[in-house]
């Protein structure tokens, strides 16, 4: 894959990933609470080691959900002025982070390894039976 880089809607927030690194998954994410931060029906993530990702802005703010399925913590940052998501910090996986794909600058080499919490999908929406289907995450506690 290229070089990981992107930055949120207005551009106030920008971050890159270090050369070389390879996204550990990368996870289409049915929970409610990624379909309610994004509007959309599910989240892409591209899944790295904290240590190789750099966040720089103005405006990056966090929010503290702890959704219904799962009782770990996952604190979401974004850029405060274009109200993007960028990136969640997992609690359930220390040291993990995931970018929000599509905050991405090239998305042409994604390809989702995993799809979880499928039991919140939308009806509609039809999983990949090619990836790995989880019903939950990949740790439920
Ligand atoms: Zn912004
Ligand atoms: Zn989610």
């Amino acid at each position: 894959m290229s070089t990981l880089e992107g930055h949120c809607m207005c551009g106030n927030v920008r971050y890159t990933v270090d050369d070389g690194t390879d996204p550990l998954m990368t996870v289409v994410c049915h929970c409610t609470v990624c379909q309610r931060q994004s509007g959309a029906p599910f989240s892409l993530n591209v899944v790295l080691p904290e240590a190789t990702v750099h966040v720089s802005g103005p405006t990056v703010g966090e929010y503290e959900t702890t959704s219904e399925e799962t009782s770990t913590p996952v604190q979401r940052r974004f850029c405060t002025n274009c109200g993007s998501p960028i990136l969640s910090v997992l609690g359930s996986m220390p040291g993990i982070v995931a970018i929000k794909a599509g905050t991405l600058a090239d998305k042409s080499g994604l390809e989702p390894t995993a799809e979880v919490w499928a039991r919140s999908k939308q009806a509609w929406v039809e999983t990949n039976d090619d990836l790995g289907v989880f019903q939950t995450g990949f740790r439920t506690d």
